[in-house]
């Protein structure tokens, strides 16, 4: 596999299920962490590697580094392996998806920001996800069945318990404390602002076709995934909260041997349902007519990541970031009608969300 962002959450777990399956690295791509980089090198023997920086190639231990996102797209080219692992945080990752599909390769796909972005001139026929929901509707739906709804569920994220009103000083640290899930910071983040779940819709609407999507809180992250069919049947997925399960099949298609261990409902006791409301999430207001609309992604998710930038620098407040997504999108109508409309927008969009600061 050619594996994009593997010093991240995503990445680390990829390259556990690689080891304990002896699935062939043939080439890894990281940002700035060049200590865990180092590791993997010597674990997994990669033929190419590519940093996020020039200046850091003199400390990876590898004759073939290069740096870059163009070295990024030139590493996906002229590989030979045709499986690619885009675990990128961010629009980062939606050239690499662009270009993996036009080189004719297969992706599994944790970047859910390719699909928010760009998901109408996405072959999602080549795409396998990495995500704990999608994963679950897809193991659910394997027999189909007439469906009238898909539902996903949320943790709820760092915020869910806290008063409304105190959510105004929430703080970065604050942000980042997930109540089930161990992640990289920028979809901690979207996580406490339900911005990934708006995000995960939109994925499911790219991946399924369109249907009735919808999300509702299951605060023990156990069930993932629900189908309602339209005989009155719910059928749910439940597994403990670890990626390496979607991870597993996103690499090899299925697994005959036991990922992970199974749910304990003894242990487990009970579990609780919440609806999920704009008065605690604000950005979730837009999700409707996001859906109706998903080719507008693209300004929610630059105006998102600008905005969780200047978060992360101190420069505005946590509910600063989904008021800017909303302000956003209300003020960028216009829809992409091509990929380059999509590069266009995207920067358009963050240098508007950041000169309102
Ligand atoms: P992390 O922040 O933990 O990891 C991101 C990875 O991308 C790191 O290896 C980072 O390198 C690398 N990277 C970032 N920017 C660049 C760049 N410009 N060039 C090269 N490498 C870069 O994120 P996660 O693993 O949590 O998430 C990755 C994706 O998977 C996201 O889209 C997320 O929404 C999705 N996802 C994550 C889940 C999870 O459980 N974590 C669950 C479902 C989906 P370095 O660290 O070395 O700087």
């Amino acid at each position: 596999m050619i594996l994009l962002g593997s010093t991240g959450s995503i990445g680390v777990n990829a390259l556990a299920i690689a080891e304990r399956f002896h699935l062939n690295v043939d080439t890894l791509v990281a940002g700035r962490n060049i200590t865990l980089l180092n590791q993997q090198i010597q674990q997994f023997s990669p033929k190419r590697v590519v940093v996020l920086n020039p200046e850091d190639i003199v400390h990876v231990n590898h004759p073939n580094v290069h740096a870059g996102e163009e070295a990024i797209l030139e590493a996906i080219e002229v590989s030979t392996s045709d499986f690619v692992v885009n675990a990128l945080v961010g629009f980062a990752g939606f050239r690499p998806t662009l270009k993996a599909l036009d080189c004719g390769k297969r992706i599994a796909l944790a970047n859910k920001e390719s699909l928010v972005v760009g998901g109408a001139f996405v072959d999602t026929s080549r795409i396998i996800p990495i995500d704990s929901e999608h994963f679950g509707l897809w193991y659910l739906n394997q027999t189909p069945r007439p469906i009238s709804r898909m539902l996903i569920t949320a943790s709820g994220g760092a915020f869910r318990d806290w008063p409304i009103e105190k959510i105004q000083e929430a703080t970065l640290k604050d942000a980042l404390k997930h109540p089930n899930w161990s992640m990289g910071q920028k979809i901690t983040i979207d996580s406490a602002s339900m911005m990934n779940k708006i995000f995960e819709l939109l994925e499911a609407r790219w991946l399924f076709g369109a249907g009735e999507y919808d999300a509702i809180i299951e605060t023990k992250s156990i069930i993932h995934a629900l189908i309602d069919y339209q005989d009155g049947s719910t059928t749910a997925h439940l597994a403990n909260a670890n990626m390496q399960l979607p991870i597993a099949y996103a690499l090899m298609g299925k697994s005959d041997e036991k990922i992970l261990p199974s749910v304990n409902l003894l242990e487990i006791g009970s579990l609780e349902f919440r609806e999920i409301t704009s008065a605690r999430y604000p950005v979730w207001e837009i999700r409707k007519e996001l859906l109706l609309n998903p080719a507008r992604g693209v300004v929610v998710n630059a105006a998102n990541e600008a905005a969780i930038e200047l978060f992360v620098e101190g420069k505005i407040t946590f509910l600063d970031i989904s008021a800017r997504v909303i302000h956003a999108f209300e003020h960028f109508e216009q829809e992409p009608k091509c990929i380059e409309d999509i590069l266009y927008l995207n920067n358009e969009v963050r240098q508007y969300i950041r000169g309102l600061s």
